[in-house]
């Protein structure tokens, strides 16, 4: 079969905003505007590209972007993606806008949906965007950077007050599923607990233990930082200090982590992805996620993408264990 050639290329963000994500969209505006192609952005994910909202970019709509978090193209979960019905309407929204190559920013669930589509003959190109860095193909994931060091920043500024008050303090970051921010936060902030869904055994009674021997050995403070999915903070918050005697405190760090100017890293990185996604479609590749692993940026079968593991790095928790001395 001889491949159609490439004339307009599409872009859309899907799923939890990451920030970075505007770099990736610039990225793909500019490098297939720079090749002669036409550029399409489709606003609210699948949702959107459902509901034909779907407007022209040119060079100059993603001027003033590249520091901005968030996604200039909204984002949004659409449901309607996974029945049958809905995901032959989105192929024919993108035949009818003669989109021949769709470039979806997001996560894995929004690479089913791209998997979907591709059954159906569209080109999908995956570039990979979460804070929580939960996308087993690629050791590295647009947002997450920016995320933890959103969440190390406001954690530092939890433990001056901790120490100065002699407190024990929960900090509950992001990462319902995966505790990758609340493991870097426990190493880059030193907390004396991690609790994530990793690692299940989770014993609150050794924690109270754990706590009061610190006061004893002298430790001015104590910092748990529990990725969201471990019980309830505050209410551990108030167990604890009805344990120990040691004024405790719970502060969740929600959405904040979400959100702000894309470090360095990621606008770096998110704009290497975006041109590297257009350069696979030039390519005349199909069905491909953009991925960084060993030190490269490669392009992966979305297939292969979606079976693929990453083992969670349970040397990094023994270390973060063994420096809470
Ligand atoms: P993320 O991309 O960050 O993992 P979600 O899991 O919420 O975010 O997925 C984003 C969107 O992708 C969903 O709202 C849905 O429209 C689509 N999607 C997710 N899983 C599937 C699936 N199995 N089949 C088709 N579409 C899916």
């Amino acid at each position: 079969m001889v491949a159609k050639k490439l004339r307009t290329v599409a872009v859309l963000t899907s799923g939890g905003d990451a920030p970075g994500m505007n770099a990736a969209i610039r990225a793909v505006v500019r490098t297939a505007l720079g090749n002669g192609l036409n550029v399409r952005g489709i606003r609210r994910g699948y949702e959107g590209l459902l509901a034909e909202d779907i407007i022209d970019l040119s060079a100059r709509d993603v001027s003033d972007t590249i520091q901005r978090g968030g996604t200039i193209l909204y984002t949004a979960r659409c449901p309607e993606m996974f029945q049958k019905e809905g995901v032959q309407e989105a192929a024919a929204i993108i035949k009818k806008y003669e989109i021949d190559g769709l470039v979806v920013i997001g996560g894995d669930g929004s690479y089913r949906g791209a998997l979907a589509l591709s059954k159906l003959g569209v080109n999908v190109i995956g570039i990979p965007g979460t804070i929580d860095l939960d996308i087993p193909c690629t050791e590295y994931t647009i947002g997450f950077d920016t995320a933890v060091n959103t969440a190390m920043e406001a954690i530092d500024k939890i433990r001056d007050t901790s120490t100065s008050h002699e407190r024990c303090s929960i900090i509950e970051v992001m990462g319902r599923g995966a505790g990758y921010l609340a493991l870097w936060c426990g190493i880059g902030n030193g907390a004396e607990k991690i609790l994530m869904p990793e690692e299940q055994d989770f014993n609150e009674a050794a924690i109270i233990d754990d706590i009061a021997e610190c006061r004893k050995r002298g430790k001015k403070n104590y910092i748990i930082i529990n990725a969201e999915s471990i019980g309830d903070s505050t209410n551990m918050a108030k167990r604890i200090e009805k344990a120990t005697g040691i004024s405790t405190r719970a502060t969740i760090l929600g959405h904040m982590q979400r959100g702000g100017s894309p470090t360095c890293r990621d606008r770096v990185y998110a704009s290497t992805m975006g041109a590297f996604a257009v350069k696979v479609l030039l390519e005349g590749r199909r069905n491909r996620i953009i991925c960084y692993n060993k030190g490269e940026f490669m392009d992966m079968d979305i297939d292969e993408a979606l079976n693929a593991t990453k083992p969670f790095p349970d040397f990094q928790y023994k270390i973060a264990q063994d420096l809470a001395l």
